[in-house]
């Protein structure tokens, strides 16, 4: 890793960084950065982990099936509007589990259920 003069994507702001590369070290710096864009990317980033936990590559460490690749992106471009605070909230089905990502006042809550339900009928 080198440094390199990070520029922040949102604000222009710059910052030195130990980066692989100038566009590496552009996204950490508008990570890092103060600005309303900065704290939205990272308010992204952390969505996404929640993502990766509950239907993306960690899923299976967690007990759950991960979704398909295409529908890990739609679901993710999904949670990036309800960060941008332009959809408040979604609901759907996949894989037989029902998965709500939500936003309240300064939380964006995401949440995979599934109901298990067992039992059976015996004839007296
Ligand atoms: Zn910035």
């Amino acid at each position: 890793m080198e440094s390199y003069t990070g520029i922040c994507k949102h604000c222009g702001q710059t910052q030195i960084v130990k980066a692989e590369s100038q566009e590496d070290a552009n996204e950490r710096t508008t990570l890092e950065c103060s600005c309303p864009g900065g704290e939205l990317e990272r308010t992204k980033k952390h969505v996404r982990e929640q993502l990766d936990v509950l239907i993306g590559e960690l899923a299976p460490d967690n007990g759950w099936d991960p979704v398909r690749p295409e529908v890990f992106e739609t679901i993710k471009a999904m949670a990036d509007r309800i960060a941008e605070n332009l959809i408040s909230s979604c609901a759907m089905r996949v894989d037989g589990t029902n998965l709500k990502i939500s936003r309240s006042k300064d939380k964006i809550n995401i949440e995979r259920s599934k109901t298990v339900r067992q039992g059976g009928s015996i004839e007296k």
